[in-house]
């Protein structure tokens, strides 16, 4: 469980997150959405101790995340960032045996069983067939596959990912957030496709700029009400199925520009 209470971050003189209390429960997926700019990034980077905030604290499993020595902390939180790895000239199945790190004393040699469970994980993100390439040379999908496998590797029980989505087609989104609804770890992600996190995130924080924050269950989030003020567009809710639907009218564009010609 990741527990964070009254954390804070500001550019110079601009608050960006303002006293933000969250939490990630075991076995869910949180989803942290809002318009662009208001601070998605900053508040999981927050979370994950890319940047310590000078108020309150963030506790993963009841210890202060500031607190852990940088290989306990790796052995619990994962992260997945965008843009990771593009420039390196290693295969993916090396890439993933680079989760293996927070386990192996300093000089202990990768031998077999480091391999093997690199393997598996590759696996089980459908990539086995992978490993022998290089990882830059991999799609964006195939990318995500793999860098999801090395946070497997690590065996963290948290798993953090900033936009696993973006330059996606829409195959490979949902593959891709199948893959981590399915994992049974704690997760956290950022996305901008609110229909996206309608169907996979089980709770949500919303954010607005300045620091304003809306948080609940997906069910609550979700709500016309609430989203239509941050992000300033016309929403309709649909439940198609048991499933959230949202569909978007900008708010200036009423009457359609072609039927009005
Ligand atoms: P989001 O992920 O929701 O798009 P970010 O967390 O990336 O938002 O950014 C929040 C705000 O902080 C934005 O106004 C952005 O311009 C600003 N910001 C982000 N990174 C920096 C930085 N390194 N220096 C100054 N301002 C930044």
């Amino acid at each position: 469980m990741i527990e964070a209470t009254g954390v804070s971050w500001r550019y110079g003189a601009n608050p960006v997150i303002d006293g933000v209390s969250v939490a990630a429960r075991p076995g869910r997926v949180l989803g942290l959405i809002g318009p662009n700019g208001s601070g998605k990034t900053t508040l999981l980077r927050l979370l994950y101790g890319a940047l310590r905030s000078g108020t309150g604290q963030v506790m993963v499993d009841g210890d202060e995340l500031s607190a852990l020595p940088s290989r306990e902390a790796a052995r619990r939180l994962a992260v997945v960032v965008q843009e990771t790895g593009g420039e390196t000239a290693l295969t993916a199945a090396e890439l993933v045996l680079l989760g293996r790190g927070p386990h192996l004393s300093t000089f202990q040699r990768i031998g077999r069983a480091e391999h093997e469970i690199a393997a598996r994980c590759l696996t089980r993100v459908g990539a086995a067939h992978l490993g022998a390439r290089a990882f830059a040379q991999l799609s964006g999908g195939e990318r995500q596959r793999v860098l999801i496998a090395r946070a497997l590797a690590q065996q963290a029980t948290h798993l953090l990912l900033d936009e696993p989505t973006n330059h996606l087609d829409i195959r490979y989104q949902h593959e891709i957030l199948h893959l981590v609804r399915n994992l049974n770890t704690c997760s956290i992600v950022v996305l901008h496709d609110l229909n996206l996190a309608a169907r996979y995130c089980d709770d949500l924080v919303l954010l607005d700029r300045g620091g304003a924050v809306v948080a609940g269950t997906t069910e609550e989030v979700l709500d016309p009400e609430v989203l239509e003020p941050i992000y300033g567009i016309g929403i309709r809710r649909l439940e198609l199925d048991g499933a959230i639907h949202l569909l978007f009218q900008p708010v200036d564009q009423t009457t359609d520009e072609r039927s009005a010609a």
